[in-house]
């Protein structure tokens, strides 16, 4: 289908479970709820762009309140019925009794989406702050994938840690929780972005020694200016190396080169993933699609569309 033109959908949309049980090496691309019109029409514009790519599956984010959350499953809905795209709606705990849930589920299942990612969210506000739940909703992921799985015919994702979750005590409890999760019934799991592949193969490792096959897909975000080097690593507890750091600082005076630098690191960290046999590659995208089309291509990926 072209850009730009849509129509009613009438089939069912492949679960990511079946999109993974290929053997194809995934691309999706994760997107957020905007607030406003317009930010709604930059969303869109970059839906259609990367429609023309046949990705794999896209996912839309689950926001800390009112309108975003609306905006969710809104949007999900859209692109379930008015796109040939496969989305992912993500689902938090966050200010949620488990009711609910249970109703935002059926508003999912209403609009023939049957891909869920279940995180547990962070406290609105400080995502370092303490964790308060619901009086009658949940305290971990684990228990929202049991949820979802009990709700209906759902796939359902999870969140992962390459660099450890910040709040965990340290590797060994983490890689026993994320271990649970998945055992709790998640279909496969997409990580924080990291910017190290070591990290992502550390994971990987301990979740396979652990006895976990659950395919974890790596989740990927481009540096596209200095100021994000810290800004991530306080966000997403990521750790950007040295090397790169030292690459993007030496350009720093000129955007264009930086933002060619970003494009030139995530697209080697891509590439390296890619011939360690990762499951897919999830794109983080902010709503626009420019940075990881070009990376996308970059990669070779377009002949594949
Ligand atoms: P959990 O798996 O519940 O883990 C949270 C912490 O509790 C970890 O330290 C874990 O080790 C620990 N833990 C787990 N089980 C137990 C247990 N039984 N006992 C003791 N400790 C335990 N946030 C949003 O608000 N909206 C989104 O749409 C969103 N999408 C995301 C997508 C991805 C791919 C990722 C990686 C993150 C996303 N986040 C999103 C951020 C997420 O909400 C935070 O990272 C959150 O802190 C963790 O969520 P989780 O699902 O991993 O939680």
């Amino acid at each position: 289908m072209a850009i730009g033109i849509s129509a009613p959908r009438t089939e069912r949309p492949p679960t990511v479970r079946e999109l993974l049980a290929t053997g194809e090496q995934s691309f999706s691309f994760e997107f957020f709820a905007p607030k406003t019109e317009k930010g709604e029409r930059t969303l869109w514009d970059a839906l259609r762009r990367i429609e023309a790519v046949s990705p794999t599956f896209v996912s839309v984010t689950y926001g800390a309140g009112g309108s975003s959350r609306e905006g969710t499953v809104r949007n999900t809905e859209r692109i379930a019925t008015e796109t040939t795209l496969t989305p992912v709606a993500h689902l938090t705990a966050v200010n949620h009794s488990r009711a609910e849930l249970r109703n935002v589920i059926g508003q999912y299942a209403n609009a023939g989406i049957k891909n869920v990612l279940a995180i547990r969210g962070d406290p609105p506000g400080d995502p370092m702050g303490e964790w308060v739940k619901h009086p009658q909703g949940l305290d971990y992921a684990a228990e929202l994938v049991e949820l979802i799985k009990e709700s209906g015919d759902f796939c359902v994702g999870v969140a992962a840690f390459p660099e450890m979750h910040p709040r965990s005590a340290d590797w060994d409890t983490d890689v026993r929780h994320f271990v649970n999760k998945c055992r709790a019934g998640a279909d496969y799991a997409i990580t924080q972005m990291f910017f190290r592949a070591e990290d992502y193969l550390r994971l990987r490792d301990s979740a396979v020694a652990a006895g976990c096959q659950t395919p974890i897909i790596p989740e990927i975000m481009p540096v596209t200016n200095v100021k994000q080097i810290e800004r991530f690593a306080q966000l997403s507890n990521a750790t950007i190396p040295r090397e790169m750091a030292d690459r993007l600082r030496a350009v720093e005076d000129d955007p264009a080169a930086v933002r060619s630098v970003g494009i030139e690191c995530a697209t080697e960290l891509c590439a390296r993933l890619l011939a360690e046999g990762v499951p897919g590659l999830h794109f983080i995208t902010l709503n626009h699609s420019t940075a990881t089309l070009e990376i996308h291509e970059n990669l070779g990926l377009h002949d594949r569309s």
